[in-house]
């Protein structure tokens, strides 16, 4: 129980957001009508995930006027992105692939998505664990000239994955589910998924970067390529 209260806490104090297992947080003075109190006391929806093909998964969507954040409708909108990652279950999302073309996008990882990866992809990766982030208008720069592979796939890209190179370290800056000013530095897989989710907003897909030769089936990659060190899988494409 101890546990659990510290786990919700980290989580609220992160990104006032609700905690991962989709408790409610504790109940100690009036809840801010943010993402928490939407997650929490309306049902859960979940929204189908646009797939490639659809016009707005291409169009460069729309700046959020900062005074529209603390809105119902922006709450909701927020709300329903987590639920809809996570339900998925997928490490980001960005409002297109849920047909609303907004600056707005949404990324979370979690130890039990990596499960499947041993400790080799997890270290080659740089995955670490991290609670729910919500960025509006995200800008996005690349730290340094460090880039690193790997395999990427995207929820409206259903089924296929592709390698893909991207810079190792980013700073993204913009504004929280609250509307005050955010950055965050970071390197290694979570830099890759802001690098994956800001492209979403102005209309790009990973497809458009990856290195053609290597599209595959997420089956065939994940049966010939899992637990083998990236220079392996390079090799196997004929990639230097
Ligand atoms: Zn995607």
């Amino acid at each position: 129980m101890r546990q659990r209260r510290t786990f919700v806490v980290l989580l609220l104090v992160t990104t006032g957001c609700a905690a991962a297992d989709g408790s409610p947080p504790p109940r100690s003075g009036p809840a801010p009508k943010t993402v928490a109190s939407s997650l929490t006391k309306e049902p859960r929806v979940t929204l189908p995930i646009v797939q490639t093909g659809a016009p707005v998964l291409r169009l460069r969507a729309a700046t959020v006027p900062a005074e529209r954040i603390k809105t119902h409708e922006m709450q909701e909108l927020f709300a329903k992105m987590i639920e809809t990652m996570r339900a998925a279950p997928g490490v980001g999302l960005a409002a297109p692939q849920i047909g609303v073309s907004l600056r707005v996008i949404v990324l979370e990882d979690r130890p039990e998505l990596m499960t499947k990866l041993d400790e080799l992809e997890i270290r080659e990766r740089e995955r670490v664990p991290f609670g729910p982030r919500i960025f509006v208008n995200p800008v996005l720069r690349p730290i340094g000239e460090a880039k690193a592979t790997f395999f990427e796939g995207c929820l409206s890209v259903s089924g296929f994955v592709g390698l893909v190179e991207r810079a190792a370290e980013v700073e993204v800056s913009g504004l929280d589910e609250n509307g005050a000013p955010q950055t965050w530095r970071v390197r290694g897989w979570p830099a890759r998924i802001l690098q994956h989710e800001v492209d979403h907003v102005d209309g790009t897909l990973y497809v458009d970067r990856m290195i053609t030769r290597s599209f595959a089936t997420a089956d065939q990659a994940r049966a010939l390529y899992a637990g083998k060190p990236i220079a392996d899988v390079k090799r196997a494409f004929d990639l230097p």
